[in-house]
């Protein structure tokens, strides 16, 4: 039996898609700023949650939005427009900074064998449809129109709160002043009025201007999945605000319930502490890779810890993965030749354990155990196959040719011989040019090892 923990019922519950098809929304990147690792584990829980629907036979309809189109600092909707921002910093159109940065979402996700929506949105895409859906907010007197754009009317709906956001607390009251023309100090733009030199804006029947950051999950989610969902995934620093907003927006026009399970990803922490550019902890995978390890590493990195756990990063605990990794992918080598016969009962039970481990709310760090200790077994094809099979989920290459190049093999036995002939400095210095590239010489009594690091 699958199950998830619903944000929405705070339980563990029972998955089955509504139809034969899993509708799945995921909220995307904003493409202003190079996507940093904590981002990046929000995509691999996506990416965990898709290959488990596969693993059990579904089939799945999934979108993930871009939000290419500026958004104001706070979810509140104050502070600076992020995109404005970055378009003047780095003196681009905002299209082009959109592009640059999706382009480089696009080749992370891609490098982390992330299993990608079918259908992937930039919210400029959809603005047509957006100004079709705060109209029909409008019609069904759930939204108002301020001098500074159209709002969504909380009052108007009875069940705004349900994931916890608690509209009535001090934090919210503290907003009262922002704006007298609000009618709630929580009530949110849908649609937001541009002045003149703001560089993104549509022609709307409210003015030129520009959608609020909520409404674009909301339209995109009708859009291509329709009026029921099955799965809608995120970042739990989206919960309270930016998903307590689409339930309010989507619920409303429909006039039921959008979306039935609501599925958080607990933050990446930096040595024990929150990121932040001030204290140059933000690290992407391309950081991770100029310090010597691979996309895989940080894949592998993510089993170790429950999605709905924080989850500390460090460059240790990324070496112990890396090392955990190849580690693994020796062992299960190891078993693609083997002779031994697994019993039936035995393979049946691995795999019974495997599909508990990811059916109970995706438990990963479970799941991997069943593997380790499945690697355990004697040198066995079937076991190599079992691992193919769980494959599945883990998403690992696996089969990866890792044949010694033959100039590295040449170097390496230029290497040797400089050692041979008492040569050490260019020994060292061959050395040297071998662990550039990636590879270790161990020398032995009567030759040496090349071990691929
Ligand atoms: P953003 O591009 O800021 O909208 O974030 C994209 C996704 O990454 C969202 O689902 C966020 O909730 C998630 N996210 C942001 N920071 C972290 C973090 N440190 N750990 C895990 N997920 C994060
Ligand atoms: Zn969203």
């Amino acid at each position: 039996m699958l199950k998830f923990y619903n944000s929405l019922t705070r339980k563990k519950e029972e998955f089955a898609p509504l139809q034969d098809t899993v509708k799945m929304y995921s909220c995307g990147p904003t493409v202003y700023s190079y996507p940093h690792i904590g981002n990046m584990r929000a995509y691999l829980f996506m990416d965990n949650i898709r290959r488990t629907l596969k693993y059990n036979g579904y089939k799945i309809d999934g979108v993930m939005n871009i939000t290419d189109v500026g958004h104001l600092t706070s979810d509140a909707d104050e502070g600076e427009d992020k995109m404005l921002v970055a378009s003047q910093k780095e003196n681009k159109s905002p299209y082009e900074i959109a592009k640059y940065y999706t382009d480089i979402f696009m080749r992370d996700v891609k490098e982390l064998n992330i299993d990608l929506p079918e259908h992937i949105v930039p919210a400029t895409s959809v603005i047509e449809d957006i100004i079709s859906f705060v109209q029909g907010l409008l019609d069904k007197g759930y939204a108002y129109i301020t001098s500074k754009g159209v709002y969504f009317d909380i009052s108007k709906f009875g069940g705004y709160g349900q994931l916890g956001n608690d509209i009535n607390s001090k934090k919210a009251g503290a907003r009262i002043e922002v704006d007298g023309e609000k009618r709630h100090p929580a009530d949110f733009a849908l649609w937001i009025k541009a002045p003149k030199e703001h560089i993104m804006q549509w022609a709307s029947p409210w003015g030129m201007g520009y959608p609020g950051w909520h409404i674009e999950c909301s339209t995109i989610g009708k859009k291509y999945l329709g009026e029921y969902i099955d799965i809608h995934t995120g970042g739990v620093d989206h919960k309270t605000i930016h998903h307590e907003n689409e339930i309010a927006q989507s619920d409303c026009l429909e006039g039921h319930k959008v979306v039935r399970f609501w599925m958080h990803l607990e933050f990446l922490q930096i040595d024990g502490g929150k990121m932040s550019k001030s204290l140059h902890n933000v690290f992407t995978i391309e950081d991770l890779k100029n310090n010597g390890f691979t996309a895989e590493d940080f894949r592998f990195f993510y089993f170790n810890a429950h999605y709905s756990k924080q989850q500390n990063f460090t460059y240790d605990s990324l070496l112990s993965a890396h090392n955990s990794l190849k580690n693994f992918k020796n062992a299960v080598k190891e078993h693609k030749n083997g002779s031994f016969s697994l019993p039936k009962e035995r393979e049946e039970g691995y795999r019974q354990e495997f599909l508990n481990a990811i059916n109970d709310d995706l438990n990963m760090p479970i799941a991997l155990a069943v593997c380790q200790k499945l690697l355990k077994e004697p040198k066995s094809k079937d076991v190599y196959n079992l691992i193919v099979k769980f494959n599945e989920i883990l998403g690992l290459k696996l089969d990866e040719d890792d044949a010694i190049p033959e100039e590295i093999k040449s170097l390496a036995e230029k290497r040797w011989q400089a050692k041979q002939n008492k040569n050490y400095a260019e020994a060292d210095r061959l050395r040297g040019e071998l662990l550039s590239q990636g590879y270790t010489i161990n020398d032995k009594k009567d030759g040496y090892d090349i071990v691929k690091n």
